[in-house]
């Protein structure tokens, strides 16, 4: 039997009621994931991609289940977490982590770094106070920082370092899938570079999968297998990461890579850029989402949503003319 994907999710959703008046009536909701569904494999990165308030950090939280789903779907190694109560949640956590975007807020100030690192063993009751702190110091060793680093505390590190603390810390357990939700985009384009080489060097060495969320594609580009693009809540293109850039099908995903500096100045790679902000998710768009600022829109795109489908080799389209 096939091994079942390290991360299924289907039809995944997040809606965040707005209420008002005296009497906290519901009048509506954010829809900031609509119906998102994707797997990935032992070993593999996904990247989720899209515009900022597009709802990718939203799906890392709830594949993690650090925010409760509205509705869908979530199996790890093939067991449907979707429901698992608080303890069984406690207990899956050793197999599921997340890297931050900024790692001077996501770690406590007031702790050293080696306590930052070692917590989640001492939660999870794992080896005695000795075995802890040589744990947590060989994983120092692993990130590229020193064992006496262990002593410091996060403002005495640099930006690139603290974030090396945030995966050492998302390591501590052994996990065998991580959520990096924008884990490079506070850090110096310099810096970008060893993080990302880090992340990978981890994944060969322990088969991790992780779901790689960036709004930025030549990042996404470098690391992931294959990609997901997010317009306003939902999918709108999935393809495998080589095919993606060869030759974006979604227009959105075509005005995405055109921002995209080439290294060659004679290389030219399409022609429309997206204008405008993303729309509200508490009244999107009729139609395809994407209408009011997709160059090809026609009388139906403002009406009829499209589907996402297979358009071959697990390639997966939601536009009318694709
Ligand atoms: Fe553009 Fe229409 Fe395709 Fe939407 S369905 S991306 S509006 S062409």
């Amino acid at each position: 039997m096939d091994k079942p994907p390290v991360i299924a999710v289907a039809g995944l959703r997040k809606f965040f009621p707005i209420r008002r008046g005296l009497l906290n009536r519901r009048v509506g909701d954010v829809r900031a994931v609509d119906g998102v569904s994707f797997s990935i494999a032992g070993g593999e990165t996904l990247g989720l991609v899209g515009e900022s308030g597009c709802g990718k950090s939203t799906v890392g939280r709830a594949v993690l289940r650090l925010i409760e789903p509205s509705a869908g779907t979530i199996a790890i190694n093939g067991k449907d977490i979707t429901t698992a109560s608080k303890q069984e949640m406690r207990a899956l956590r050793r197999q599921m982590q997340i890297v931050f975007q900024d790692p001077f807020s996501s770690l406590n100030p007031r702790i050293k770094a080696g306590d930052i690192v070692g917590e989640p063993l001492k939660v999870h009751g794992v080896g005695r106070r000795d075995e802890r702190e040589a744990r947590v110091a060989q994983l120092f060793e692993r990130v590229g920082l020193r064992a006496a680093q262990m002593n410091n505390y996060p403002h005495q590190f640099s930006g690139g370092q603290r974030q090396r603390v945030s995966i050492a810390r998302a390591l501590a357990l052994d996990p065998g899938f991580i959520v990096a939700d924008e884990p490079v985009s506070a850090l110096d384009v310099s810096i970008q570079a060893q993080v990302i080489n880090l992340l990978m060097d981890l994944q060969r060495e322990r088969g991790l999968s992780y779901l790689f969320i960036s709004h930025n594609l030549a990042v996404v580009e470098h690391i992931a297998h294959r990609v997901a693009v997010m317009y306003l809540g939902r999918i709108v293109e999935y393809a495998d990461k080589v095919a993606l850039f060869a030759k974006p099908l979604h227009p959105y995903t075509e005005a995405l890579l055109a921002a995209v500096p080439l290294p060659d100045p004679a290389l030219k790679r399409v022609k429309h850029r997206v204008e405008g902000d993303v729309p509200s998710p508490i009244d999107p768009p009729s139609g395809c989402h994407f209408h009011p600022r997709c160059p090809y829109a026609e009388a139906r795109c403002r009406s009829e949503a499209p589907v996402l489908r297979d358009v071959g080799a697990g390639r997966l389209v939601a536009c009318h003319l694709r």
